[in-house]
């Protein structure tokens, strides 16, 4: 095949796994401690919404003691001198992506560090903690002001955007992503139908392993930057 100029990469929990956020399905299928049920649910927040807030604001406060790591850095080596299209979504709600210096990236399930305001919709950056007793900057409603965190049931972002993405890709490549949660899972799917070339690196065989054209299993610090130094070496 020619050299493909248009990438799509996503990635999930387990490129950020050696900067020292734990992923959700280790072992155990606890997120943090959480049954998912618990936590990342519109019913969770109905039903608990101080617990779900206590629960957001230790994984916000997290990302003030991690670091990007050599992964993150590679995917943002390659965003800055790729000349095609690419387009980095990301499952993950940290910021280490765009810390790394990634700029070619959107957050499908929402951003620890935003938040959303349910009496007026606006959205909004958001530091420190939340609690269920926030008051919106936009129009200081009190008490309306939910994690903006898409949770399991919630439509993602952006999957317009994805979709066009998808659809002019040459290569779809999937990077610590355990391929279980949908639609992400389904982006591979995508890109094969459209013609893409499609590359897995994981840790271990993902759930959706035999759909990818090519697969390398590896710690993401290690794969991740020997994939980006061969990328940027054809280009
Ligand atoms: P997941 O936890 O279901 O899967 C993680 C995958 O990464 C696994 O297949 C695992 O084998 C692999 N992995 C673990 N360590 C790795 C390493 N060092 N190098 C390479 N691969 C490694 O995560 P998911 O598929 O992203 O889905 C979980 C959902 O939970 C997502 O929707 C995400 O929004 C959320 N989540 C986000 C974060 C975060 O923002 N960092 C953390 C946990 C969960």
């Amino acid at each position: 095949m020619d050299r493909p100029r248009n990438i799509v990469i996503l990635t999930g929990a387990g490129i950020s796994a050696e900067s020292g956020i734990r992923t959700f399905r280790a072992a155990d299928g606890l997120w943090e401690d959480h049954r998912v049920e618990d936590v990342a649910t519109p019913e969770a927040y109905v039903r608990d919404p101080g617990l779900v807030h206590r629960f957001y604001d230790a994984r916000r406060a997290r990302l003030g003691e991690v670091e990007p790591n050599a992964a993150h850095a590679a995917l943002a080596r390659l965003d800055a001198q790729w000349p095609g299209e690419l387009l980095i979504v990301t499952q993950n709600v940290d910021d280490l992506h765009e810390r790394a210096g990634a700029k070619r990236l959107l957050h499908m399930h929402g951003e620890l560090n935003s938040g959303w305001c349910l009496a007026c919709d606006e959205r909004f950056s958001w530091d420190g903690p939340m609690g269920p007793g926030a008051a919106c900057p936009a129009c200081a409603k009190v008490g309306s002001v939910r994690p903006d965190i898409v949770w399991f049931g919630e439509m993602p972002y952006e999957m317009e955007r994805i979709e066009a993405a998808l659809r002019d890709a040459e290569l779809f490549v999937s990077i610590g992503t355990s391929g279980a949660v949908y639609p992400a899972a389904g982006f591979v799917q995508t890109a094969k139908y459209v013609g893409a070339r499609t590359l897995e690196i994981n840790l271990e065989p993902s759930q959706g392993s035999l759909l990818f054209d090519e697969r390398r299993y590896g710690r993401a610090t290690v794969e991740v930057p020997r994939w980006v130094d061969a990328m940027l070496a054809s280009k």
